[in-house]
């Protein structure tokens, strides 16, 4: 199969990302037999992943979404994050399992955390595809990671460039020239 044009190189095939997302199911599985997690989104990125991890879990679970923005660049967090959409579930005594697309400077999910722990769910866990752990600026635990990545900008798989690339299957590099940072 060709690469998209525009991708510089493959980091993840399909095939890839499907193994990892079953182990990581596989997992949280083990980890959460028994209950009903409730499994929160953060749009848009992580949509294609949640659906594909949700449908490789075996165990009862419940889905949510919310929807941040976090002004600056495109490619550079400034900071300053504002919720758009909040969740639609009560999520007091929840089992909560934040899922996100990347862990990249740390500051968007560092916010996300901190505003559903106020609410007092019985737990609360971050299970993140990529992690790109050069960028952090904050610290955040990760209970379950996909995959590590380097410092590049990477599409494909829910992962946009101005909102192109969400529906291809694989992720990869996008092509500098495509871009400034
Ligand atoms: P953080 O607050 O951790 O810096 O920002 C995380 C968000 O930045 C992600 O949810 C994602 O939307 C965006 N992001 C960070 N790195 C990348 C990347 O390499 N590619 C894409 N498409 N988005 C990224």
């Amino acid at each position: 199969m060709a690469l998209h044009k525009d991708f510089e190189s493959l980091l993840f095939s399909e095939e890839q990302i499907k193994t990892r997302i079953a182990e990581m199911a596989a997992q949280i599985d083990i980890d959460y037999k028994g209950k009903t997690p409730l499994l929160i989104g953060v749009l848009k990125g992580s949509f294609i992943f949640m659906s594909d991890l949700m449908r490789a879990m075996k165990i009862e679970c419940t889905v949510d979404f919310l929807a941040v923005s976090s002004y600056g660049t495109k490619s550079e967090t400034s900071g300053q994050v504002r919720l758009l959409k909040d969740i639609n579930e009560n999520i007091e005594g929840r089992d909560v399992i934040v899922v996100e697309d990347i862990l990249d400077s740390g500051i968007t999910l560092s916010y996300i955390m901190k505003l559903l722990s106020m609410r007092r769910p019985a737990s609360i866990k971050l299970c993140t595809l990529l992690d790109k752990p050069e960028r952090r600026r904050v610290q955040v635990d990760i209970h379950y990671r996909g995959f590590e990545v380097p410092d590049a900008f990477v599409v494909g798989y829910g992962f946009d460039f101005a909102e192109k690339y969400r529906n291809v299957p694989y992720i990869g590099i996008l092509k500098p020239s495509l871009y400034a940072r």
